[in-house]
């Protein structure tokens, strides 16, 4: 995958620089203890032909949140970096693209609070991925991590090394991805995006506690309302889902995308006759919607 050509432009700490000159300390707190934050944004060209940051405010919302959770200090504004990832947008001449801000700490190879923190916003084409291609999952070993070891709500990056290890498991086994159970054996999340299930008619989630509740999945909680789709968050266990006619991941990255199989349960519901593609498919229409402000 090429993330950057030589001249193509992300921001940084205020300014729009070029991707291969850009430089970040190596003596970074961040780099050698995973203590950074990110987002992980899609913008869609619409149907008017312009483009659209699908939920910007909320993902920099989070951004902020998540750097506050982890005592990272947070001194930019929501709509300086919206307005800095239009540009990068614009200036890279993108319109279907993934949009990934990243906020960093200084040289600091103690554990101790540092008292200013930097940004930059990269942005690389994505096209929208909604497939009908039904994911083959496997139940990782790998449980997601104790909410009394890390906040958990936070998207730091050391987290990910936990999505990492389930996903390169998965996939060294022949699955598509991962799913993990959290502490207690019960469904947590994927390794970057989060779980519903159906059953009769009826969509089921995860409450928040163990999981990234995602924007997506508020996103997904939202169109049930609209649609008129029955959803229940709640504590599941494996027994619950393996005897579901559907599930799917939802995620920015992901956005809906169906389940074929669980380990050696097969969904056999077909999905095309779920409620859950129901939902893909508002989610598919609601992405590419002009921006009405
Ligand atoms: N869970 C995890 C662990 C994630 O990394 C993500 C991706 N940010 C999600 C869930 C889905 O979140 P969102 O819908 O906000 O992208």
């Amino acid at each position: 995958m090429n993330y950057y050509k030589p001249d193509t432009i992300l921001y940084h700490n205020g300014e729009f620089v070029k991707a291969a000159e850009a430089k970040m300390d190596l003596y970074s707190q961040s780099l050698h203890y995973g203590y950074s934050v990110f987002e992980g944004i899609r913008s869609y060209k619409t149907t008017d032909g312009s483009t659209a940051v699908f939920k910007a405010v909320e993902h920099f919302e989070r951004l902020k949140i998540s750097a506050e959770a982890i005592n990272l200090p947070y001194a930019f504004d929501t709509q300086t970096l919206i307005d800095a990832t239009y540009e990068v947008l614009k200036q890279n001449n993108l319109g279907d693209a993934y949009i990934r801000p990243v906020v960093y700490a200084p040289a600091n190879m103690s554990f101790a609070r540092n008292t200013e923190s930097f940004v930059f916003i990269e942005a690389w084409e994505m096209a929208p991925f909604l497939g009908d291609k039904l994911l083959r999952m496997m139940t990782s070993s790998f449980q997601r991590p104790n909410p009394k070891a890390f906040k958990i709500h936070a998207k730091a990056a050391g987290h990910y090394v936990n999505s990492i290890l389930a996903s390169q498991e998965a996939k060294d086994k022949g699955y598509d991805e991962a799913f993990l159970l959290d502490m207690n054996d019960h469904l947590a999340e994927g390794p970057g995006a989060n779980l519903f299930f159906e059953k009769d008619g009826v969509l089921f989630t995860p409450q928040p506690g163990h999981i990234l509740a995602g924007i997506t999945r508020a996103t997904v909680l939202e169109i049930c309302t609209q649609l008129g789709i029955e959803v229940r968050e709640g504590t599941y266990t494996m027994q619950d889902i393996k005897a579901a006619d559907a599930a799917f991941f939802c995620g920015t990255a992901a956005e809906v995308i169906g389940w074929h199989s669980l380990d050696e349960y097969i969904f056999s519901k077909p999905f095309s006759e779920t409620k859950s593609f129901q939902v893909q498919q508002a989610y598919k229409q609601l992405v590419v919607k002009p921006l009405t402000n």
